[in-house]
C-alpha cells in the first residue's frame, strides 16, 4: 500500500543519502590526508636545509675546519643551501597562488622558436659544464601562438633543467613541430638516468621524487613538474612523459594554437 512504498522510498532515500555522506566523509578524510602531508612534507624540505645551514655555520663561525680549503667547502654549502631555499620558497608561493585560482594569464601573440632558443641558450651554460649536447629542432614556418609567455618559458625552462640535472652524459633535445592545424607538439627528450614505469603516473605530484635521494643529490625542490603541470593544464594544453631507465626520458606537450595566421617568416 502507499505507506509502504512512502516507507521504502524513504528508506531508499535514506540508503542513497547516507551512501553520499559516507563518500563525502572519504573525500573529506582524504583531503585532510593530503593536506597533512603536503604541510609533512613542507617542514621537512624547510627543515632539512635550516639544518645544514645551522650546523656549517657554527663550524665556520667556531673555526671547526683543517684548511681554507674546508672552509670555503662548508660556505659553499651554506650559499647552495641558501639558494635551494630561496627556489623552494618561490615555488611553493607558485604553487600555492595556483591552486588557489589566484593566477592570472597574461596572453599574448608569442613566437614560440624565439621562446625555445631563448630557454636553450639560458640552460645552456649548465649542459656545457657536464659536457651534454643541446640538440633543438624547430620547424620554422610556425604560426604566431597566443599564449602566456612568461608560463610558456617556465615550463620549457623547468623541462630543460630537469633533462640537463638528470643527464649524465648525450644528448638533450627539444622539438617543435606542427601537430595538425589546431595543434603544435613540443618535445623535451634526453639520454638520461631515466624514471621506472611505475613511478610515471605520480612524477607530477607536489614533492614526488624518485628514489629520496636522487632529488638532493641532483638539489631540486620536487615541485618543478608539479607546477609545469599546472601551468600546461591552464593554457589547454597536455603533457605526456615516457621514460626508459638508463636510456632517458621524453616529455610530450601539445597546445591548442590559437593563432594568428601570420607566419614566422613574414614577421622577420
Ligand atoms: P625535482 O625538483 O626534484 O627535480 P620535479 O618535480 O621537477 O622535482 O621532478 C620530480 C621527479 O621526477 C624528480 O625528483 C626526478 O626524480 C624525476 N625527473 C624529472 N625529470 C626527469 C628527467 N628528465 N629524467 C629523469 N628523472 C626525472
Amino acid at each position: 500500500d502507499l505507506d509502504t512504498r512512502v516507507d521504502l522510498i524513504a528508506k531508499d532515500e535514506m540508503g542513497s543519502l547516507a551512501n553520499a555522506i559516507n563518500d563525502l566523509a572519504v573525500d573529506l578524510q582524504r583531503y585532510r590526508d593530503t593536506r597533512s602531508e603536503f604541510f609533512a612534507n613542507i617542514s621537512h624540505e624547510l627543515r632539512t636545509p635550516m639544518t645544514y645551514l645551522e650546523g656549517y655555520a657554527k663550524v665556520v663561525k667556531e673555526g671547526l675546519y683543517e684548511n681554507e680549503e674546508e672552509r670555503n667547502q662548508y660556505l659553499d654549502i651554506i650559499q647552495q643551501e641558501t639558494i635551494r631555499l630561496t627556489h623552494l620558497i618561490h615555488d611553493l608561493f607558485e604553487l600555492s597562488k595556483m591552486e588557489e585560482g589566484k593566477i592570472s594569464l597574461n596572453f599574448e601573440w608569442i613566437d614560440l622558436v624565439e621562446l625555445i632558443e631563448n630557454v636553450t641558450l639560458k640552460a645552456g651554460l649548465k649542459a656545457k659544464e657536464k659536457g651534454l649536447e643541446i640538440e633543438v629542432s624547430l620547424e620554422r614556418d610556425l604560426p604566431m601562438v597566443y599564449a602566456d609567455g612568461l608560463r610558456m618559458e617556465q615550463i620549457f625552462l623547468n623541462l630543460v633543467e630537469n633533462a640537463i640535472r638528470y643527464t649524465e652524459k648525450g644528448t638533450v633535445s627539444v622539438q617543435l613541430k606542427r601537430l595538425n592545424a589546431n595543434e603544435i607538439k613540443i618535445i623535451v627528450e634526453d639520454t638520461g638516468i631515466g624514471i621506472p614505469k611505475q613511478e610515471l603516473p605520480y612524477i607530477f605530484e607536489r614533492f614526488y621524487r624518485v628514489e629520496k635521494s636522487r632529488s638532493r643529490q641532483y638539489g631540486g625542490t620536487g615541485l618543478g613538474l608539479a607546477i609545469v603541470k599546472r601551468l600546461v593544464d591552464l593554457q589547454g594544453g597536455t603533457i605526456e612523459v615516457t621514460s626508459e631507465i638508463g636510456r632517458g626520458t621524453r616529455f610530450v606537450l601539445c597546445f591548442p594554437i590559437q593563432m594568428k595566421e601570420e607566419r614566422r617568416n613574414e614577421t622577420d
